[in-house]
């Protein structure tokens, strides 16, 4: 099962607080929106829960 990363582009305010979470997935573009950069595999998956719950406009979520 492919896991990946989702931005809900309408939320997001581009703090960049998903790119210091998890920069191993999230890069950030030049205004500071995120960039995802590959599947959540499942070493990274904890962290990918963190970072969805610490993003503070819920613009984050994981897909199936
Ligand atoms: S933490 Fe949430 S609001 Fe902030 S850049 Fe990431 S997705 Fe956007």
């Amino acid at each position: 099962m492919t896991v990946r990363l989702r931005v809900d582009w309408p939320d997001c305010r581009a703090r960049g607080l998903c790119h210091e979470v998890l920069p191993e997935l999230v890069d950030l573009d030049e205004w500071g929106y995120p960039v995802i950069t590959g599947e959540v595999t499942p070493e990274l998956l904890a962290d990918a829960r963190v970072a969805v719950r610490m993003c503070p406009r819920l613009a984050l979520r994981l897909v199936t």
